[in-house]
């Protein structure tokens, strides 16, 4: 028996599941235990050590215990304190680096989870608009509350069908009646998204989207599409949401709206934004953002670790990394060069692959092309993909066992042997190919 074997047979004593958050359960035998991180390495507590994509779901941007980013929390927090329910100098100093990195911001607010900074981004869209209806893409995730719980049932959707897929909740305890004030489009569909705003144009608050889906493989939004919908939303006031929890200060210092030079009302950044500390923002147009206040019909917006001390030293330090140093260019070079190696071992297979999105942050496709769309996804042969990645998670390279969350990379990245992802992945996708089912 393994010590992870046992410490998960104590912890169905005491969490439902065994574990912290449904997400980490992946069964009796796989559910994995972890003693220490360092880098881009994990080392579970069995002694088994990994290089790591997957990245806690991505905050990690330079790497497990980056010694800059945690001597500045330490030294922090020594001398200050974590949190005192008032306002700090940081609050300010924090927000000024966002604005220098990401041109469609002019006020922010804080939060602790990128849940949380998109809960606040829709309600100020909702205060703004003075409407209720929020329209949301097929293949998205916006984090764990009612509202956005819904999602495109793919798995029982018949491919080249043009009914759309059923809309389904994520789970059990949210009430149909969170589904009634939204609307869900398919990425790059010009004929849906024409007919969301002729429809619901005039009541709909906002539109939330990842223009590079960071929970569906990298799967992104085409340069016209996404033009079409910041114009549709112009003309119609409603607020535009990029949802950049996953792709903020990691696809480039300025987000995917640097990468499109489309600019959103209204942004949430989390995940990269802290190195791994909880930290998270929502903000953009002053005249937007400030409807959020105590004034007569202001939107609320508040909490007790808003702003805490830990994660806004963390954002501070990650944030002054990543203006001042090389790191987004070392990522990206780093993604890059994992992208040929894996590209390589592919094509010596003779599989067809693609992959999505931009080198921090990509999706891998066994498909002829880029799927451009969720539905697309659905005909990419991820049952294939989930065998590789078990096999490389046997060999020592961690990730998650579905085509759907991206490989992460981050600057600790740089330092990897190259030579030795090609071996594993060499030996990993020959036994996924020989595999029965
Ligand atoms: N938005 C996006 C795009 C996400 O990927 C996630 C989480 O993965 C969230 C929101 C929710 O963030 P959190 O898990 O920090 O609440």
């Amino acid at each position: 028996m393994t010590h992870q074997s046992r410490l998960l047979a104590e912890a169905h004593l005491h969490m439902p599941q065994g574990v912290a958050e449904n997400y980490r359960y992946w069964g009796e035998k796989d559910t994995v235990f972890i003693a220490s991180a360092k880098g881009c390495t994990l080392t579970d507590v069995d002694g088994k050590t990994y290089v790591d994509f997957r990245l806690g779901y991505g905050p990690i941007i330079l790497g497990y215990r980056d010694e800059r980013v945690d001597n500045a929390v330490i030294e922090q927090i020594t001398q200050r304190g974590t949190l005192s329910g008032f306002s700090t100098e940081l609050d300010t100093t924090v927000v000024k680096q966002i604005k220098g990195m990401c041109p469609n911001i002019d006020k922010m607010r804080f939060a602790n989870s990128g849940t949380e900074a998109v809960m606040g981004a829709v309600r100020t869209a909702r205060g703004f608009t003075q409407r209720d209806r929020v329209a949301i893409v097929e293949g998205s995730f916006h984090g764990l509350y009612d509202e956005m719980m819904w999602k495109s049932d793919i798995e029982h959707w018949q491919p080249g069908s043009k009914v759309a897929p059923k809309v389904i909740p994520f789970g059990g305890g949210i009430p149909e009646r969170s589904r009634e004030l939204l609307s869900i489009i398919s990425h790059n569909d010009f004929e849906a998204l024409e007919n969301l705003f002729a429809t619901q144009g005039d009541t709909l608050a906002c539109v939330v989207i990842e223009p590079i889906i960071g929970n569906a493989g990298s799967v992104a939004a085409s340069q016209e599409w996404l033009q079409r919908l910041r114009d549709l939303c112009t003309q119609h006031g409603t607020v535009l949401i990029i949802d950049e929890v996953k792709s903020g200060f990691r696809v480039a210092k300025g987000g995917a709206q640097e990468l499109y030079g489309i600019h959103a009302d209204l942004t949430t950044y989390a995940k990269a934004m802290g190195n791994g500390y909880p930290v998270a923002a929502f903000g953009g147009k002053a005249h937007v953002m400030d409807v959020v206040g105590s004034h007569p019909g202001g939107v609320v917006h508040g909490g007790t670790y808003t702003a805490n001390l830990v994660a806004l030293s963390a954002a501070h330090a990650t944030l002054k990394i990543l203006t001042e140093t090389n790191a987004q260019q070392t990522i990206n070079h780093a993604g890059e060069q994992i992208q040929a190696v894996l590209g390589r071992v592919f094509t010596a297979a003779g599989l067809e692959h693609a992959f999505a999105g931009p080198p921090a942050m990509f999706g891998i496709h066994f498909s002829a092309t880029v799927p451009t769309n969720y539905r697309d996804w659905r005909v990419t042969n991820s049952e294939l993909y989930r065998k590789f990645a078990w096999e490389l998670i046997a060999r020592g390279v961690m990730l998650e066992p579905d085509s759907r969350e991206p490989w992460f990379i981050c600057e600790a990245h740089q330092h990897m042997d190259m030579g030795w992802l090609e071996e594993v992945a060499t030996q990993s996708i020959r036994v996924a190919l020989a595999a029965k089912d």
